[in-house]
């Protein structure tokens, strides 16, 4: 296991009404509330973003929003700001999840533009890369994921990577129960450090935590945090339930 402290964030993505949110959390609390050494976050729909940071109040989890706009009000219909992610008690924002990338059609332009933002507006951001699995077979996997970190980080400091988490999700794992082993979670998250050393040095490389996602669930969390640059995970379908989000979290503690 890695040096840096292990960040295991859920997104909920657009799944659960109001009350079953409230629970959700409510359910988790308990789970991991011994937990110190792991640093936990959970990543709500916007409508139950205020219930849930309610809930959570005085407890070891973090809330995060899954996205927010590049201004900080104004007429930007169905859009939210990192200002109002703040007011509600966020954290942290995802920012460039690949159904962003893919089914909203976000450019690498634009999420840079995002991020920036976001950390302008001191919001945490966790920033998502990864590539598709036609990338990845025709053999342009770093390519991709270098594009992905060189433009969606333009523009920031080593210092401002104090604030950012990068969370490599190959889409060919998501939401599809096939896993990256990991040794292939490990190879790419080498290769991301080693561009955020060429890009940022040295000290902000080794600091920087790099979370995998990709159907990760409790029985294969154990073996993919062992490895020295797989820093957390950020969960999808297996945060939408509070035990095995919780084992997840456990099994990193
Ligand atoms: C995700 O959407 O970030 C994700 C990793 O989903 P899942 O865990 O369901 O693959």
């Amino acid at each position: 296991m890695a040096a840096r402290k292990v960040f295991v964030a859920g997104n909920w993505k657009m799944n659960k009404l109001v009350a079953e949110a409230v629970t959700l959390a409510e359910d988790l609390k308990p789970l991991v509330a011994n937990v110190t050494n792991v640093d936990i976050a959970v990543c709500p729909t916007y409508t139950a973003l205020y219930a849930v940071g309610k809930a959570l109040a005085g407890s070891n989890i973090q809330l995060g929003g899954q996205d927010a706009y590049v201004k900080e009000s104004g007429a930007y219909t169905g859009e939210i700001s990192p200002r109002m992610l703040l007011d509600v008690g966020c954290s942290w924002t995802i920012i460039g999840h690949s159904e962003r990338r893919h089914i909203l059609g976000e450019s690498d332009a634009f999420l840079n533009e995002k991020v920036r933002f976001a950390l302008a507006s001191d919001i945490n951001v966790m920033f998502c890369i990864g590539e598709l699995l036609e990338e990845r077979k025709g053999g342009t996997m770093k390519d991709v994921l270098e594009r992905q970190v060189v433009k969606g980080l333009e523009g920031l400091t080593a210092a401002d990577l104090d604030r950012v988490v990068v969370a490599y999700e190959p889409v060919w794992a998501i939401g599809t129960g096939e896993t990256a082993t990991p040794d292939q979670a490990e190879e790419a998250h080498v290769f991301v450090r080693g561009l955020i050393e060429k890009i940022f040095g040295a000290d902000a490389a080794a600091a920087l935590r790099i979370q995998y996602g990709g159907s990760v669930k409790p029985d294969n969390a154990a073996e993919l945090i062992a490895r020295e640059n797989i820093d957390g995970f950020l969960v999808g379908g297996a945060a939408l339930k509070a035990d095995s989000f919780a084992d997840i979290v456990n099994a990193c503690a």
